[in-house]
C-alpha cells in the first residue's frame, strides 16, 4: 500500500514543464482571434446589418428579427472559415458552471447530400431539453420547457470545433433559470437610475455602465496526486490532512518565483484566453503554497462575467493538458489561505468615469460624492443580502475564517475619503457654498486631495473596500459565478439612486436650488449609512461585537443567510427595479438550499467511506506492527524491564484504538444524523440541519483522522499528505 503513495509522489515531483507552443504573432495580434468581434462583424455582415447590430449592442435597442438571419449567415461563414463544424447555445444555469449542447451546422440538401446551415431562428432562440437543471420548482419537469435566448451584447466565440453563443436561460413563463437574465436586468436598472442622477450634473450623459474586474485565485495540484485523494476527486477539497511544519508562515510563496511547470501552464492558459478575447493581464503566486492568481483588465460587467465563466472552464481544460488539476474550491486545504474572487466594481458613463474624482469642477466632485455615498447606502441597507449573494457551502469555509473577509459586510474608505465625507456631513451648510453675484449659489467643496490609487492606503481585511476609482468586493468565492454578487450590488445601487433622486426632486419641487437639494440629501445619507463604514480590523472579536451593536447582519450560518433574499426589503428592491419577482426569488432560494445540502451530503458520504476503508485499515495495520514489536520485546526482556521498554508503544496502541473507536462511533452517528435530515421535507430546514448537525460531525471525524496521520508510520499512510500536494517543483 505504502509504496503506491511514494510512487505517485515521486512521479509527480519528477515531472517537467510542458513545452508551450507560442504563436508567432504578438499577443496584441492574436487577441480576440476566436471571437466574432466588431472587426469580424464588419467583415462578414453587410453595412446595414452591421449598423443595426451595433445599435442593439451599444444602445440596447430591440433586435430586429429581420436581421437575425443575416447575422446568422455571417456568423456561420466566419465559424466555418475558422474550422467550426458545430454550434451551441452557451448558458449559465444555477449550478455554478456553464452548459452547452452541441449541434452540427449540417442539414440535408434535398439531393441526398448534406450542406451547412444556420438560421436566425436557431441563433436567436432554442429549447434545449434541459429539464434536469435546477429550477426550484418553477418548471414542472413534465413540461420541461426552458428557452435559451441569444445575448447579442456578449460576442460569440469558437472553442475547438464549436461556435458558442452566449444566451440567457428562461422558463416557458419567462422566469429566469440562470444568472445572466437577472444580471442583464440589473445592469439595465443601474443604467437607468444612474443616468438619471448623472443628468443633474451633465444632461449629455445618456448611459451608465457597470464594470467588473475580477481577480481569480486558484490552487494547482499535480494530477497523479489529485487522483490519489478520493476526497479531492469527489468534493474538490481535502476532507482531511494535517498541517505540515512549513506552510505559509514565511510568506515566501507570495509573489515568489513561479514554479516552471506552473509558469508553462499560465502561459498556455493566457494564450488561449487572449485568443478568446479575455484580456488577461496579471499573474502571480498567492499567499498559500500551490496557490496562484490571475486577473484581466476590467470590462463591462456582463462581458466580464462571461469571460470569468469561460476562463474557469479553460483553466480546467488546460490544467489537464499540463498534468495538473485546478482547484477552484474556496477552501481546498485547512490551515492555509482559501481562494476568493475579488470583484472590482465601478461605474462609467458614456462621457467619463463616475467613481473617480477628477476634481475639475466642484460639480464633478459633488457627483463623485453622490455615487460614493449612494453605493454605501446600498451596501448598508442590503448588507445581509450582499452577504447572502456570496454565501455557499464552499465559501462558508472561508468567510469568517481568519484570512478572508469576515462574515460581516462593511466598507473601508480610507482616510481621505472619510475626511471628505465627514466634512460634508459636519460643516455648516453655508460653509459648503459661496455666493457669486448673478450666478447665485455656487458649490464650494474644498479641494479633494488626489485619491490614492496605489496600494498604500489599503485595508486587506475589508470585504468592500474603496480603492481609488472602484469598490472591491472581496467576499466573492473563487468557484462562484460573479453574477450572483453583481446582481445584488447593481440592483441595490440602482434602488439607492432611485430613492436619492426621488427625495432630491421633492426638494426641487418645493423650490430649493438643485445643488443645495443634492447636498441636503447627501448629508442625510452620509449620516444614515455611517454604520457600514469601518476602517479597522475586520477579523477582530471587537468588530463582531461592534457590528452587532451597529445593527449589521452578523449571521454566520449559510442556509439562514439565504433568508435575506426573501426579506420584505429585498423583494421590494428586486420588484421595484424589475430584476426579479418574488416567485423567482422563492424558486432560486429552493435551489440554493438544495445545492447546499447536496454539497455537504456528498462530503459526509466521502469522509465516512475514507475513514472506514482507508484510515482505519491503515491505522490498524500500524497498530498490529506495534503489537508484534511489543510481543517480541516482552519475549526478549520480559518482566518489569519488558514492561518499561514497551510502555510507549503500548500507549500508542491504546491511543490508536481509542481514536478508531471514536471514528467508528462518529461515522455511525454521521449516517444517522443524515438519515434524520434527509426525512425533512422543507429544503430550507434540511439545509439548516446539514449545517447544524452534519457539518460539525465531519469536523470531529477529521480531527481524529488528522491526529492519526501524525501517529501512523509515514510509510503506511496511503493518502498523499499536504506537504506533497502543495509543493510543485
Ligand atoms: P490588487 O490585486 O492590488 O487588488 P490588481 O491590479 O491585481 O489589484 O487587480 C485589480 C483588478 O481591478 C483588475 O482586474 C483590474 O482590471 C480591476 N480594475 C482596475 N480599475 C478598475 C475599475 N475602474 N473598475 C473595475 N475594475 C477595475
Ligand atoms: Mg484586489
Amino acid at each position: 500500500m505504502a509504496n503506491l503513495r511514494f510512487n505517485v509522489v515521486e512521479r509527480a515531483f519528477k515531472k517537467r514543464p510542458l513545452p508551450v507552443e507560442v504563436p508567432e504573432m504578438r499577443p496584441a495580434e492574436y487577441y480576440g482571434k476566436l471571437v466574432f468581434n466588431r472587426e469580424k462583424m464588419y467583415k462578414y455582415l453587410s453595412l446595414e446589418v452591421y449598423e443595426k447590430l451595433v445599435d442593439v449592442i451599444d444602445n440596447g435597442t430591440r433586435l430586429d428579427r429581420s436581421i437575425a438571419d443575416a447575422v446568422a449567415q455571417g456568423m456561420k461563414q466566419w465559424a466555418l472559415d475558422n474550422g467550426a463544424t458545430h454550434y451551441t447555445h452557451w448558458f449559465q444555469p444555477l449550478t455554478e458552471g456553464t452548459a452547452e449542447k452541441h449541434d452540427a451546422f449540417v442539414v440535408h440538401d434535398g439531393k441526398g447530400g448534406m450542406m451547412e446551415d444556420f438560421s436566425g431562428k436557431l441563433l436567436v432562440q432554442q429549447e434545449p431539453d434541459a429539464s434536469s437543471f435546477p429550477n426550484g420548482g418553477i418548471r414542472n419537469t413534465f413540461e420541461a420547457r426552458g428557452y435559451s435566448a441569444w445575448d447579442p451584447t456578449s460576442p460569440v466565440f469558437i472553442i475547438d470545433d464549436t461556435l458558442c453563443i452566449p444566451t440567457i436561460f428562461i422558463s416557458y413563463t419567462g422566469e429566469a433559470l440562470d444568472y445572466k437574465a437577472p444580471l442583464l436586468k440589473s445592469l439595465r436598472a443601474i443604467n437607468k437610475a444612474a443616468t438619471e442622477v448623472c443628468q443633474y450634473f451633465d444632461p449629455n450623459v445618456k448611459q451608465v455602465h457597470a464594470n467588473l474586474g475580477w481577480e481569480q485565485e486558484y490552487f494547482l495540484v499535480d494530477e497523479d496526486l489529485f487522483f490519489a485523494r478520493p476526497d479531492l476527486v469527489l468534493t474538490g477539497r481535502t476532507l482531511m490532512g494535517h498541517d505540515f511544519a512549513k506552510n505559509q508562515q514565511m510568506d515566501d510563496h507570495y509573489f515568489g518565483t513561479i514554479p516552471e511547470r506552473v509558469q508553462a501552464y499560465m502561459k498556455d492558459l493566457e494564450i488561449e484566453a487572449l485568443q478568446l478575447g479575455i484580456p488577461v493581464k496579471t499573474r502571480h503566486n498567492e499567499v498559500a503554497p500551490g496557490q496562484f492568481e490571475l486577473a484581466p483588465i476590467f470590462e463591462e460587467c456582463n462581458l466580464a462575467v462571461d469571460h470569468n465563466m469561460l476562463l474557469m472552464s479553460l483553466m480546467k481544460k488546460i490544467a489537464h493538458k499540463h498534468s495538473f488539476r485546478v482547484l477552484l474550491h474556496e477552501k481546498p486545504f485547512n490551515g492555509i489561505n482559501g481562494s476568493g474572487k475579488h470583484n472590482n466594481w465601478s461605474l462609467t458613463t458614456d462621457t467619463g468615469v463616475l467613481l473617480h474624482r477628477n476634481g475639475k469642477t466642484s460639480e464633478d466632485n459633488l457627483r463623485f460624492v453622490v455615487f460614493i455615498v449612494e453605493t454605501l447606502m446600498a451596501v448598508y441597507k442590503h448588507n445581509g443580502l450582499l452577504k447572502a449573494s456570496v454565501m455557499s457551502a464552499t465559501n462558508d469555509h472561508r468567510l469568517g475564517a481568519n484570512e478572508a473577509p469576515p462574515a460581516i459586510i462593511s466598507s473601508f474608505l480610507g482616510t481621505q475619503l472619510t475626511e471628505l465625507l465627514d466634512h460634508i456631513e459636519l460643516a455648516d451648510k453655508e460653509e459648503l457654498f459661496t455666493f457669486e453675484g448673478k450666478q447665485g449659489m455656487k458649490l464650494d467643496i474644498p479641494e479633494i486631495p488626489e485619491l490614492l490609487i496605489d496600494n498604500t492606503d489599503r485595508n486587506r481585511t475589508s470585504p468592500f473596500a474603496f480603492t481609488g476609482n472602484r469598490f472591491e468586493f472581496r467576499a466573492v468565492g473563487s468557484e462562484a459565478n460573479c453574477a450572483s454578487a453583481m446582481i445584488v450590488l447593481n440592483t441595490a445601487v440602482a434602488e439607492a439612486l432611485i430613492h436619492f433622486k426621488k427625495r432630491v426632486d421633492t426638494l426641487i419641487a418645493k423650490g430649493e436650488n438643485k445643488t443645495s437639494a443634492i447636498i441636503d440629501i447627501i448629508r442625510e445619507d452620509i449620516k444614515t449609512c455611517k454604520p457600514i463604514r469601518f476602517d479597522g480590523n475586520g477579523y477582530s472579536e471587537e468588530w463582531k461585537q461592534e457590528a452587532y451593536k451597529r445593527g449589521l447582519d452578523c449571521e454566520p450560518s449559510c442556509p439562514i443567510c439565504f433568508d435575506r433574499y426573501l426579506d420584505k426589503e429585498s423583494v421590494k428592491m428586486f420588484e421595484l427595479t424589475n430584476v426579479m419577482t418574488k416567485n423567482e426569488l422563492l424558486a432560486r432560494n429552493e435551489v440554493k438550499w438544495e445545492t447546499y445540502t447536496k454539497r455537504i451530503q456528498i462530503e459526509a458520504r466521502v469522509i465516512g467511506d475514507i475513514a472506514m476503508n482507508h484510515i482505519i485499515p491503515v491505522a490498524t495495520e500500524y497498530q498490529t506492527l506495534l503489537a508484534k514489536n511489543v510481543k517480541s520485546m516482552m519475549d526478549i526482556f520480559g518482566g518489569e524491564e519488558g514492561k518499561k521498554l514497551t510502555e510507549s508503544n503500548i500507549s500508542i496502541i491504546k491511543d490508536i484504538a481509542n481514536r478508531i473507536k471514536t471514528i467508528e462511533i462518529d461515522v455511525e452517528e454521521l449516517v444517522n444524523t443524515r438519515k434524520i435530515a434527509n426525512k425533512i421535507e422543507s429544503q430550507r430546514k434540511k439545509a439548516i440541519a446539514y449545517h447544524d448537525t452534519i457539518a460539525p460531525k465531519m469536523e470531529e471525524i477529521r480531527y481524529q483522522i488528522d491526529k492519526l496521520e501524525l501517529i501512523v508510520s509515514n510509510e503506511l499512510w496511503t493518502l498523499p499528505k499536504y506537504r506533497e500536494l502543495l509543493f510543485i517543483r
